[in-house]
């Protein structure tokens, strides 16, 4: 139960759930479905006040290598393209707000943050699938201590480059890593200490609420994770991780993370804007 401004006390479910969401993909990543257009439609009907586009960041082909998981270099301008018309032609609808979900790789970092001034992007998420260009060894992959750990050194290095506003599925490891152990229980603490000390939410990822063939561990969101967010007062951000335009017609799990999230007493970050405007500002 809350107390409103007049006095009266009304839980969450009486509240007009506000909805946002800036992590959306398109079909440039390659495993995506659906047209750019839909996304946006899709999120108009179910009620979202902003959008924010944030497909897999294209990088320049590390050694020729050409990947399969991100939008080529080459469709860039196409995407930027896209987006920037819908903005325009739903402008009375939705705010959409144009990013990237990036990976940090530091060889790369520079020239990232040069599209993103150049294109004046809104803003960028953190995706730490890779912490490295030839993409070797997958973090969703990975079923050892030390690979944890690998993970969030290379992630913390990249939310301390001061440039991503949030981080995307914080616990990507529990794809593959049998359980959330003391190992990762360590690892985490430091990762979340890391986001609260730097003000950067954690994505609560609904993605992981569905099946996911590839799947052979427990997923996210973990609940040993989340506890351990609420432990620490750091914030969340919901994430739909959206790869299909109709992930936005199920409002019902996106209400159902506000009202868990609000339970566990985590404070919730619904937009982007302050942190992007913030970015611009030190342009
Ligand atoms: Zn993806
Ligand atoms: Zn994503």
């Amino acid at each position: 139960m809350r107390t409103s401004k007049t006095g009266q006390n009304h839980s969450i479910t009486e509240d007009r759930i506000i909805r946002t969401n800036f992590h959306s993909h398109t079909t440039r990543c390659n495993h995506a479905i659906g047209s750019d257009e839909d996304y946006v439609k899709s999120a108009i009907k179910a009620g979202y006040q902003q959008l924010g586009i944030s497909d897999h960041s294209p990088f320049p082909d590390h050694m020729g290598q050409v990947s399969g998981m991100r939008m080529h270099v080459t469709e860039f301008p196409d995407y930027l393209a896209s987006s920037r018309g819908l903005k325009a032609q739903y402008a009375d609808q939705l705010d959409i707000f144009i990013g990237l979900e990036a990976e940090y790789y530091p060889q790369y970092h520079s020239w990232l943050i040069a599209q993103k001034e150049q294109e004046q992007l809104d803003f960028l998420i953190l995706g730490s699938h890779y912490d490295d260009p030839v993409e070797q060894n997958y973090f969703g992959g990975i079923t050892t201590p030390d690979m944890v750990r690998r993970y969030v050194r290379h992630t913390i290095s990249g939310l301390e480059t001061g440039d991503f506003c949030a981080l995307a599925h914080p616990e990507l490891f529990m794809i593959s890593y049998p359980r959330f152990d003391k190992h990762c229980q360590a690892a985490c603490r430091e990762l979340i200490r890391a986001a609260k000390a730097l003000q950067i939410p954690l994505e609560y990822n609904l993605s992981g609420l569905y099946t996911q063939p590839w799947r052979r561990g427990p997923g996210y969101p973990t609940p040993g994770f989340w506890e351990m967010v609420a432990e620490e007062g750091a914030k969340a951000i919901i994430g739909l991780d959206a790869h299909d335009p109709a992930r936005y017609d199920d409002t019902h799990v996106y209400d159902q993370a506000v009202s868990d999230l609000t339970r566990m007493g985590i404070p919730l970050v619904k937009s982007l804007v302050p942190c992007a405007r913030k970015h611009k500002q030190a342009i």
